[in-house]
């Protein structure tokens, strides 16, 4: 059955880790270096064509600090052919 009562999501959002090397104390996610509390790659490939197929065209992707990832590069990739558009973020509470 199709639902008409809801718009469409502008936005997803993927929190991509827990690690960061700060561990600041007011930190939403406890992000701290020890974490190991990576959201796994198949996970991220499976949800993405799912984000785009319920209208959303942009995303969001938190942490952690995501930058800590080494398939960072592959995750940017697989976004880019979705056709989702990137929502900056700001690395490690820096700008
Ligand atoms: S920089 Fe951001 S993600 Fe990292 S510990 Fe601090 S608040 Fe959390």
């Amino acid at each position: 059955m199709k639902n008409n009562h809801f718009p469409k999501p502008d936005a997803g959002i993927i929190e991509l880790t827990t690690r960061c090397n700060l561990g600041c104390m007011h930190c939403h996610s406890k992000s701290t270096l020890e974490s190991d509390a990576d959201m796994p790659f198949m996970a991220i490939k499976k949800i993405l064509p799912e984000i785009k197929k319920i209208g959303a065209t942009r995303i969001a992707v938190l942490g952690g600090e995501v930058l800590l990832r080494k398939d960072i590069a592959e995750i940017i990739i697989m976004i880019k052919k979705q056709g989702l558009k990137w929502i900056p973020w700001l690395p490690m509470g820096y700008y």
